[in-house]
């Protein structure tokens, strides 16, 4: 538990909408920001003579060079705040302000109000951020200040603000935005922050990287958080997309664990391993106990590591690791998590024959699985060169097969797996490689892809009277692998399976 604060922040032009709301944040939020800057003063007026808060309520009013909607000038500004001093009946303790660094002397700020001195810079983190530090800390406010992260590691001068605000008995709000700066929303109360932003629902963010205030609240836990949780993450290329931290911060909060799991989106892995994680290195203490690590560096991770287990080294890529005092220990459960329901719904796979199309990560990890089952196995791959170090590595055999352009062999087989993107939400969504017509004598049709559930493969593997799986089931299972792994028990997989449900709205 930590004394940080939820701040929900809200945004519209319509003084209606605003109001309606402040009704549904304040139950939730600690605090409650209304940003004013894209509303008309009649709006605005309106705002301040029917809003009744409970709970403190923090008035913005952003200029456009700090990333909002109200004009630079500070004097129009003072007008804002002037009639917000005359006209709105808000009780002293509960109004509370943010002004920008540049507003340095536009207005005498009557004393005995909470404000935050603020600074903003979407280009990326500035140099010089003890400058701006100084700058906002002169005013003897809260300082806040907010900056685009391009990279994980890139918000590390922005984090290590807190442990100086610390020593000098400041209050701050450092936030790094984007998607690689979300662990510092995350994990920012937790060590001392006054507060972190949120949305009251997905897709009404007012900040680059804003989780909702329901995930904040029900899936990070960002209050019961302290310096002895122990931190694990997805480490991605793209990091928006996953699923694990709804899979695996259900499996902690109900196995009753002070853990939490956070997206880290990483560009530069080596910098990222270096400065936030290695124990003689890192720059940032954050606790990190263990990481899930998917595209594009599950084999780049593997030598960063300093033991990796007998399964992964075979396969050739790592998609878990632990962190077990100084060491960094690395595993594969994709294997494991494909070939368990394989087998669930079709039995002893040996002598099995098993068409794989694609020849990525993915792949590798179902061939290593299949072959140590004795099935055999055919890998149907656009990139015959590509392919065929991965088909003579585990000595199965390579065809060629643009999917557009599909040869009939590839349903010559008791099980085919896709184990390429097509199929997946979005521009591929309406892909498919196979026909109904072509998969009539296959036994099993098993797709990796999980989102959606209901891919064009598996609608045409049911058109064709035949069993199919989708990678729902072995995301799940690779899930709890990778939970035990980390945890030494077994993992709650029914708690696993209904957060991943509810997140896929399932
Ligand atoms: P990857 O490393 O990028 O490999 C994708 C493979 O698909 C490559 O061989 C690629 O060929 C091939 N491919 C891509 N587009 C193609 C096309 N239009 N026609 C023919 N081949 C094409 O990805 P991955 O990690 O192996 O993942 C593959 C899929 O499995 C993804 O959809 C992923 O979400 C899913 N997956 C699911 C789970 C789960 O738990 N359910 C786990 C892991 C992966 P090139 O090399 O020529 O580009």
């Amino acid at each position: 538990m930590n004394n940080g604060k939820i701040c929900i922040s809200i945004a519209s032009d319509s003084a209606d909408e605003l109001l309606s709301q402040f009704g549904q944040a304040e139950p939730v939020a600690d605090v409650v920001e209304l940003r004013l800057d894209g509303m008309i003063t009649d709006e605005i007026k309106k705002v301040f003579a029917n809003v009744k808060p409970t709970k403190p309520v923090l008035f913005t009013y952003r200029p456009s060079s700090q990333g909002g909607k109200a004009a630079d000038d500070p004097n129009e500004r003072a007008g804002f705040w002037m009639t917000l001093f005359t006209e709105c009946e808000v009780e002293r303790e509960l109004m509370w302000f943010d002004n920008e660094m540049d507003f340095g002397t536009a207005l005498k700020w009557p004393d005995g109000y909470i404000s935050i001195r603020s600074f903003h810079d979407f280009g990326g983190i500035p140099a010089g951020l003890n400058t701006i530090y100084d700058g906002l800390a002169s005013f003897n406010q809260i300082i806040k200040i907010a900056a685009m992260a391009d990279d994980v590691s890139a918000a590390i001068p922005l984090w290590n603000l807190i442990e100086r605000a610390r020593s000098e008995s400041k209050s701050i709000i450092p936030i790094a935005m984007g998607e690689s700066g979300k662990w510092t929303r995350i994990l920012g109360l937790a060590h001392g922050a006054f507060m972190t932003y949120a949305p009251l629902d997905a897709g009404a963010e007012t900040a680059p990287g804003q989780i909702s205030a329901a995930d904040m609240i029900d899936v990070f836990r960002v209050k019961e958080l302290d310096r002895e949780t122990e931190v694990f993450g997805v480490v991605a290329g793209d990091a928006s997309y996953s699923v694990s931290p709804w899979m695996q911060n259900a499996a902690f909060k109900a196995a009753g664990m002070n853990r939490v799991f956070v997206p880290l989106q990483v560009d530069d892995l080596d910098e990222f391993i270096s400065r936030m994680v290695k124990p003689q290195t890192h720059e940032v203490e954050l606790n990190f106990r263990g990481f899930s690590i998917t595209n594009p560096h599950k084999q780049a991770i593997m030598r960063h590591l300093d033991e990796i287990d007998e399964t992964a080294a075979k396969i050739g890529a790592v998609n878990t690791v632990k962190i077990e005092g100084e060491k960094l220990c690395g595993y594969n459960t994709d294997a494991p998590g494909f070939i368990a329901p394989l087998k669930e719904h079709f039995g002893d796979l040996k002598n099995a024959s098993v068409s794989v199309v694609g020849a990525g990560g993915a792949a590798r990890a179902c061939i290593y699985a299949l072959k140590q089952e004795g099935a055999n196995v055919t890998l149907f791959a656009r990139d015959v060169s590509k392919a065929t170090v991965l088909a003579e590595e585990f000595g199965v055999k390579l065809k060629e097969s643009q999917i557009l352009n599909l040869r009939s062999e590839i349903s010559e087989c008791d099980i085919l797996v896709n184990a390429t993107p097509l199929g997946t939400k979005g521009e591929k969504q309406d892909k498919s490689i196979a026909t109904a017509e072509q998969l009539k004598d296959v036994k099993l049709v098993y797709d990796l892809i999980y989102n959606p559930t209901d891919t064009l493969l598996i609608r045409e593997a049911k058109a064709a009277g035949v069993r199919a799986i989708g990678g729902l089931e072995m995301l799940i299972a690779q899930g709890a692998e990778q939970f035990e792994i980390w945890a030494g028990e077994s993992a709650p997989v029914e708690a696993m399976s209904t957060a991943v449900r509810k997140k896929l709205n399932l």
